[in-house]
């Protein structure tokens, strides 16, 4: 949505007064926001390579705002993340995420559904057991649940987060590394840490066809990846050669707008259907 930063219809761009005052509306009306069905979650599909076989999706939250219009979460998740209420919006997603592989499942299909973590989820040693019952109450096998982490999300207090990152690894939940390539410390960090995937963040996909140090980097990070014994995704493929060159290299999976854009569950399964049964 483009309703942050400066407003393209009156051309000017809010004021650090407005854009608190902002901020503060929309962490004081989540939650009803939450219960009143405001907020939804959409869904990307992740495609194998080369078969292009569709793996599972990203849980990629949206909130149509009342006022606001529809708002991406870079527009909401940071104000809410810094509250307790990040709590009710992971339980939201992933109980949402978790109805789709059921319903899948029970049509024969073996997909998994991603969600996206915050540092206070890490920092919660209850959030194992939460995801345990979630996991129970749908009947779906852990490993198909995904969770995304960020280095930043682990490394803000990496003595509470690990343990939590091994209890649900212990689970049999797969863990992902979301954006790898952007921090500093990534290599130690990756190898540290109890992980399955790594993705390959988006800005580096999306430079590959012009940029030679971006292929080189993503090269890099698919034998790296593979030479810890990790499935490599690729984030940000909308160009058919960029499939084709994560091909050449061997990466595992792909997802961006040539695939599909993040959609509705309706239209998700829509897609699904026109994609699956010819
Ligand atoms: P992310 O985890 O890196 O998610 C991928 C973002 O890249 C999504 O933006 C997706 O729409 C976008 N994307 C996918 N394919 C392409 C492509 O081919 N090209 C380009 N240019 N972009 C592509 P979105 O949905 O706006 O989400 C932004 C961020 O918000 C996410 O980044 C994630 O960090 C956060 N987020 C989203 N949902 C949740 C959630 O439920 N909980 C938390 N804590 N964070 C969330
Ligand atoms: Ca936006
Ligand atoms: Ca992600
Ligand atoms: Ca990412």
């Amino acid at each position: 949505a483009a309703h942050s930063g400066s407003d393209p219809v009156r051309g000017y761009a809010p004021s650090m007064g407005q854009i608190f005052l902002r901020r503060f509306q929309l962490v004081t009306q989540f939650r009803s926001a939450l219960e009143t069905g405001q907020v939804s979650v959409h869904y990307q599909p992740k495609i194998a390579l080369p078969s292009r076989q569709v793996v599972g999706v990203e849980a990629l939250v949206r909130w149509r705002h009342p006022e606001f219009g529809q708002l991406d979460p870079d527009e909401f998740v940071p104000a809410v993340e810094a509250t307790g209420l990040v709590d009710a919006l992971t339980s939201f997603v992933m109980e949402q995420g978790l109805q789709r592989v059921r319903s899948w499942l029970d049509r024969g299909l073996r997909m998994s559904a991603a969600v996206n973590l915050s540092v206070r989820n890490l920092a919660d040693a209850n959030f194992p057991d939460l995801v345990a019952e979630a996991l129970r109450r749908y009947d779906v096998p852990p490993q198909l649940l995904t969770f995304e982490l960020t280095e930043s999300g682990v490394m803000s207090d990496p003595e509470r987060a690990l343990p939590v990152l091994r209890r649900l690894h212990a689970m049999g939940v797969t863990l992902a590394v979301d954006d790898f390539g952007t921090g500093y410390s990534s290599l130690a960090y990756l190898r540290q840490l109890p992980v399955d995937e790594v993705k390959i963040d988006k800005s580096f996909v999306l430079g590959m066809g012009t940029d030679l140090s971006d292929m080189a980097v993503v090269r890099a990070i698919v034998e790296l990846g593979h030479s810890l014994g990790l499935t490599v995704v690729a984030e940000g493929v909308e160009e058919d050669s960029a499939r084709e060159q994560l091909v050449s290299m061997g990466c595992d999976v792909a997802q961006g707008y040539l695939i599909s854009r993040p959609l509705s569950e309706e239209r998700f399964e829509a897609w699904l259907r026109a994609r699956t049964i010819r």
